[in-house]
């Protein structure tokens, strides 16, 4: 059988432009197909403008701490949006292009184009119907946000695709979820000026980080101003002159110039015509695939967020690589998930990777909890009532560290740095051993000494069948 490519990539983000990028490498002919612009969620509307954002609003804290290191401004500083809107646009255009010549480079042929997959080995061009007989597939598509609550109005609401971009600031803004996105933009926005509402279904934000991490970070979205109204969704939205007015389930309107629906983020495998070759896709939509991102049919793959794994660009990337390593390398790659660091870019940030105490707790006999908090350095002067709060967690049995986390300034930075340390299996005893730099927050990762609390599982009773904490 003549193919046209030995690779069709669908989907120009983090995952397919590298695994286009790296086939190609190894000397695969390779086209990819986008239908918006090259670079994905994270590079247009996703990490990279979120980030961009998220120092424009960090200035807001410094012109405030200023004061306590002497400085003094004769006018009050200006926030104009519009201009922050386009300094962005500006740079998501230039990585968008280095996306594109990278891929030129590589000899990936580029289609600007919505592609349909007709059978196990066609893809259909929607620009022009043209269709090309590809050996293998790769599905790297993303995902797109979720408006729910589907609550009357819903058609009023924003999701993080629109909120880039506003014509308009928005003053008065709510934010629905108390997922990565909602405290993200919660925290931008309320130290852009607006003022910021936070409704999520749940008792505190960030379901399934650590406790301490929840905790601490629920004080700083209130120190940042923002209204937080826990186990409190929308009910209704009314378009009226003064706003959108919003009735929430405990019977209050309160009125937004815009709501911000961050309440998760599906597989984006819709008209992508999966049916049409058989591929076999979970109950919320995502491909199913096995560790080397093999579909159930043998010419298709797929990698990122569409297959729903654990959603983040640098899996995504990962995926991406290991599948043309394997595919086109002659290599065998398996993702590995354990340990993956990640941040949360509110302010302060948390940083955290390996177990929660939670799942430490739940799963080794005996966990150790070492735990600091305290005023950072420049708080003293600035008087910002914040507190740095970092954490470790500890196999009672071996003195491996489970998990670091980390809320705190720059505490990404240093999830990253750990990342490594966890990954090597480090022990307590080795972050005792390291020696501090001073004067920095970091260096109480390894000057903490004092244990906090010991966990130590129940024996389990004759009969009882469950375990209890002491
Ligand atoms: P998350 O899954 O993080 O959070 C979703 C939030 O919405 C939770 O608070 C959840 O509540 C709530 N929710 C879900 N369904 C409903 C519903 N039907 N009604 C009301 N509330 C609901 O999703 P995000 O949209 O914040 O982010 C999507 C993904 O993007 C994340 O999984 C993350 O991987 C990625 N991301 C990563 C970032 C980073 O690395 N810094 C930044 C931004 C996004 P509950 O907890 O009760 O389930």
């Amino acid at each position: 059988m003549t193919y046209d490519v030995d690779l069709f990539v669908i989907g120009g983000g983090s995952g397919g432009v590298r695994a286009a990028r790296i086939a190609a490498g190894y000397g695969a002919s390779v086209m990819i197909a986008e239908e918006y612009r090259m670079g994905g969620t994270c590079v247009i509307r996703g990490c990279v403008p979120k980030k961009l954002y998220v120092y424009a609003s960090r200035f807001a804290d410094d012109f405030q701490d200023a004061a306590g290191f002497g400085w003094s401004f004769p006018e009050k500083p200006v926030f104009d949006w519009p201009s922050l809107v386009a300094a962005k646009e500006k740079e998501i255009s230039r990585l968008s292009l280095i996306y594109a010549n990278n891929l030129a480079k590589a000899g990936v042929q580029i289609v600007e184009t919505r592609a349909e997959i007709i059978d196990a080995n066609t893809v259909e061009l929607k620009r022009d119907g043209r269709r090309i007989r590809a050996k293998k597939i790769l599905v790297a598509t993303g995902g797109t946000p979720v408006l729910e609550p589907a609550i009357p109005g819903v058609e009023h609401m924003i999701s993080s695709n629109e909120i880039f971009d506003l014509p308009e600031f928005p003053r008065r803004l709510l934010v629905i979820g108390g997922g990565y996105i909602a405290v993200e933009f919660a925290s931008v926005f309320a130290r852009l000026g607006a003022k910021v509402t936070l409704a999520f279904r749940g008792e505190n934000v960030l379901r399934g980080f650590d406790e301490d991490m929840r905790e601490g970070l629920r004080v700083e979205l209130r120190h940042a101003g923002i209204a937080i109204l826990p186990a409190t969704l929308p009910t209704g939205l009314d378009r009226r002159a003064d706003g959108l007015a919003v009735t929430f389930s405990d019977d209050e309107t309160r009125v937004f110039d815009q709501v911000l629906v961050a309440t998760g983020r599906r597989p984006h495998t819709q008209g992508l015509g999966l049916e049409n070759a058989g591929v076999a896709v979970d109950q919320v939509g995502a491909i199913k695939v096995d560790a080397r991102s093999r579909t159930n049919v043998a010419s298709i793959f797929a990698v990122g967020d569409v297959t729903n794994r654990v959603n983040l660009t640098p899996v995504a990337i990962r995926e991406g690589h290991a599948f043309a390593d394997t595919q086109f390398g002659g290599k065998d790659i398996a993702v590995v998930y354990t340990d993956i660091a990640t941040a949360v870019f509110t302010t302060p940030e948390i940083g955290t990777v390996g177990m929660s105490e939670a799942e430490a707790r739940a799963i080794f006999d005996i966990v150790d909890i070492y735990r600091a908090s305290f005023r950072p350095m420049k708080a003293t002067l600035s008087g910002h009532p914040e507190k740095t709060i970092m954490k470790i967690v500890v196999d009672g049995q071996t003195d491996q560290v489970l998990g670091v986390h980390i809320l705190g300034h720059e505490a990404g930075e240093m999830a990253q740095l750990l990342g490594i340390a966890v990954r090597m299996k480090a022990t307590k005893a080795d972050f005792d051993a390291t020696m501090a730099v001073h004067p920095t927050a970091a260096e109480e990762l390894v000057t903490m000494r004092t244990r906090q609390a010991r966990y130590e599982k129940a024996p389990l009773m004759a009969g009882a069948g469950s375990i209890a904490a002491l």
